[in-house]
């Protein structure tokens, strides 16, 4: 069955369902329903037979058991930023796990029990209250779920890992809707694939966190030169990050200047390329890391400056609002060869859309030293990973957008060494394949084969059993 199967629904069985929920059943027609069957990416319109929002683990297994025995293909939901959008079916089930919001912080035991509704400024907001925070990712609408089961990579990786590293435990819905845990010590092979695996294996349906010490302040922010000046920023940047501390983490931007409240008008739509860091140890040092970053060259403006994590972590959001049409290719590269620079500032130039960007994520530190077997997450070693997204604010223009993501991405391909499964569209078993390197692949398809033989869990970067 396909994404855009339709399939009949037994009308008075999902009446009888809807009673013994404490969530909700919403169906075509029901107030709620063209809002619920929504996704973040505005370029994604299907239209679910039967949205289940759930209220815990009951409702959870409900639906799996319902769906399964009427035969539904399933969409699973955290916070529906996938960017194929999987979380969201034609003629199928969502089950919908947004309502799941809670959270408890153990401030002493610094670890956090955090439901799979939860987006990143959730739990951001509860773990900071304390002085803590998960090591996580950087737009704070992102739904916890998907972003942790494919790896999880933001501000603080570099000193404190993936956000699969600071996973202890996970409760999970199995395809047969049975309940299980897993962890470092308990059905460790489920617990490896989940760390990286995507969803897999079955719903994962609350996630135990160790937290980190952080904040409230960090030295961050962006530091914007014009795009002309491309070859030389990243030149000094390539130099700059060679020896820099773990606490800092870096992404490289380019874009046209959007217009918000921080930006002078006289630089709203000009094309320019950034370096936004973030410094996760204290202020002071923060300061000086950054300083050369500051004065190098001719800044056309700095916003790099101490300011609340919380802050920071909300930087990106008005880039990336719901509703926008958004395409995305990715890839990793090994280092910023001068090749690839090429490629930067040639392409950088040529960005159309006020809304369109470039993110290149500088790698390495505390990712690159837990073992490339430890967990299901491909690309341990890998220098940087390139995001290129083709947007527009509605479906005007967004075929050139793609066209320039693509070519983008394809003048960069003898450099590729792999891709973060996270920033994958729709692309195919066999780029699957490649961004989990064979060996690992198959270890995925054994496990698969053992926790979801019929491949229930089917809309996500989907490893099939056979
Ligand atoms: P959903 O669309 O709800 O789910 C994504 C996939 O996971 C689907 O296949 C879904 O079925 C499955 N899934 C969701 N919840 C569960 C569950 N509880 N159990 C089992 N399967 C489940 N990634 C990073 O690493 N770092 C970032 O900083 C980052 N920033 C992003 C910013 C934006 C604006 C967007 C759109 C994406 C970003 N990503 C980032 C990528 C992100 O990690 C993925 O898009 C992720 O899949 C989103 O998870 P979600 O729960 O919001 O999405």
């Amino acid at each position: 069955m396909t994404s855009t199967e339709q399939v009949h629904i037994d009308q008075p069985a999902v009446e009888e369902l809807a009673t013994t929920l404490r969530g909700e059943v919403i169906r075509p027609g029901d107030l709620g329903y063209e809002q619920y069957r929504r996704v973040w990416n505005g370029s994604i319109h299907r239209h679910p037979g039967l949205i289940v929002r759930c209220a815990g683990v009951a409702d959870v297994r409900s639906a799996v058991r319902f769906a399964r025995k009427h035969g539904l293909l399933v969409a699973v939901r955290g916070g529906g930023h996938s960017f194929p959008g999987y979380s969201v079916c034609d003629g199928g089930m969502v089950i919908d796990l947004s309502l799941m919001k809670g959270i408890r912080v153990d401030p002493d035991g610094r670890t956090a029990r955090v439901q799979a509704g939860v987006v990143l400024g959730d739990l951001d907001r509860e773990t900071q209250e304390f002085g803590l925070a998960v090591t996580s990712g950087i737009v704070t609408h992102t739904g916890v779920a998907g972003l942790t089961l494919g790896g999880g990579i933001g501000w603080m990786m570099r000193k404190y890992g993936l956000t699969i590293d600071a996973l202890l435990s996970v409760d999970v819905v199995t395809a047969d809707g049975g309940f299980v845990r897993a962890a470092e010590n308990h059905n460790a092979d489920l617990f490896w694939g989940i760390r990286g695996g995507g969803g897999n294996f079955g719903i994962v349906t609350e996630f135990e966190f160790r937290l980190h010490p952080l904040g409230p302040n960090v030295f961050a922010g962006p530091v914007f030169w014009p795009m002309e000046d491309a070859p030389k920023v990243l030149e000094f940047y390539r130099d700059w990050i060679a020896d820099c501390p773990d606490e800092l983490m870096t992404i490289v931007v380019q874009r046209r200047v959007l217009a918000l409240p921080m930006i002078p008008p006289s630089l709203v739509g000009k094309h320019v390329i950034a370096v936004t860091a973030c410094h996760v140890g204290s202020v002071e040092d923060g300061e000086r890391v950054v300083r050369p970053l500051k004065s190098f060259g001719r800044p056309l403006l700095d916003l790099c400056k101490p300011k609340p994590y919380l802050a920071h972590q909300s930087m990106f959001d008005p880039s990336f609002p719901h509703g926008w049409w958004y395409y995305f290719r990715a890839c990793d590269v090994a280092g910023l060869s001068d090749g690839v620079i090429d490629v930067m500032a040639e392409h950088g130039s040529r960005i159309v859309s006020p809304v369109t960007s470039v993110a290149l994520w500088q790698m390495g530190g505390a990712v690159a030293r837990v073992g490339e077997d430890e967990t299901a997450f491909n690309g341990r070693n890998t220098g940087f990973t390139f995001n290129i997204n083709g947007n527009s604010t509605t479906g005007e223009g967004f075929e050139v957008e793609r066209q320039w993501a693509r070519s983008y991405w394809s003048a960069l391909a003898p450099h590729h060494t792999g891709v973060y499964v996270n920033f994958l569209m729709d692309e195919g078993g066999e780029r699957v394949r490649q961004a989990y390197g064979s060996a690992k692949y198959d270890r995925l398809k054994a496990l698969k084969r053992a926790y979801d033989p019929d491949n229930f869990f089917r809309l996500n970067q989907n490893i099939p059993p056979t």
